[in-house]
């Protein structure tokens, strides 16, 4: 199987540009952060404070999460309910960024992101897939671009949506989730040492697509030369 990791801070433009390329080249596209989400609304229908670490690792033996694909589009199913629309709220991202720093939350989910990995050619998106989850992946990149142009495109992204936001507020959240996911003690984001380097900041996403794609199928065209 050949396995693509793709890490990187929020907003960079990881998942579109992932699940474009993963389009292009017939891989399924894994986007792990929906299992953190997940995990942070189970938390938060429970009333549990994303941030309590006993109370949240207690929670995890009465919750399923599970992935589904339905014409290439990923779904998360919490206890059997399909949630991936409630984990795009905004209150999920912050919980996801709470209960991911929880060991026995990153224990949880381990199994899964491997399974997908072992069965099926994938793109897996998140922060800890090159440097954890897939170590020996064929492919990593660390996509980046700075915390203002990223605050920029979501807000682009939410106003065309009709959402009113504040665009320093977003920039501000952004600033605290890359502190927290690159300070934590498990599996902060960094990039593996063998991954390349993405720097979106001036590139459009058509371009960060065919980059992705370009590598992607040198190391196929690799793979097929060493059979
Ligand atoms: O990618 P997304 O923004 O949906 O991820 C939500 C949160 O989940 C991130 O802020 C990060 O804290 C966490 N996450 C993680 N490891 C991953 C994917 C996401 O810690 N592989």
């Amino acid at each position: 199987m050949i396995n693509i990791a793709i890490d990187g801070p929020a907003g960079a433009g990881k998942s579109t540009a992932a699940r474009m390329a993963a389009s292009r080249l017939g891989f399924i596209y894994v986007d792990t952060g929906a299992l953190y989400r997940t995990v942070g609304v189970a938390a938060l229908r429970r009333g549990i404070p994303t941030d309590d670490r006993e109370k949240v690792a207690a929670m995890l033996p009465e919750i399923t999460a599970e992935l589904k694909f339905e014409d290439g589009v990923q779904h998360v199913i919490l206890n059997g309910e399909d949630v991936s629309d409630a984990i795009r709220r905004p209150e999920a991202s912050m919980a996801a960024s709470n209960v991911s720093a929880i060991p026995a939350v990153r224990a949880f989910l381990f199994g899964l992101q491997k399974d997908m990995a072992k069965n099926n050619n994938v793109i897996m998106d998140g922060r800890d897939i090159g440097t954890v989850i897939l170590p020996d992946a064929q492919l990593k990149i660390f996509l980046t671009a700075s915390a203002e142009v990223r605050a920029k495109r979501r807000f682009d992204e939410l106003t065309a949506k009709g959402t009113p936001v504040e665009y320093n507020t977003l920039l501000d959240e952004i600033k605290q989730r890359d502190y927290n996911d690159s300070h934590r003690a498990a599996a902060p984001l960094k990039a593996a040492p063998d991954a390349v380097l993405l720097d979106t900041s001036d590139m459009t996403l058509e371009k960060v697509v065919d980059r992705i794609t370009e590598l992607a199928r040198g190391i196929c065209a690799d793979k097929k030369d060493g059979e």
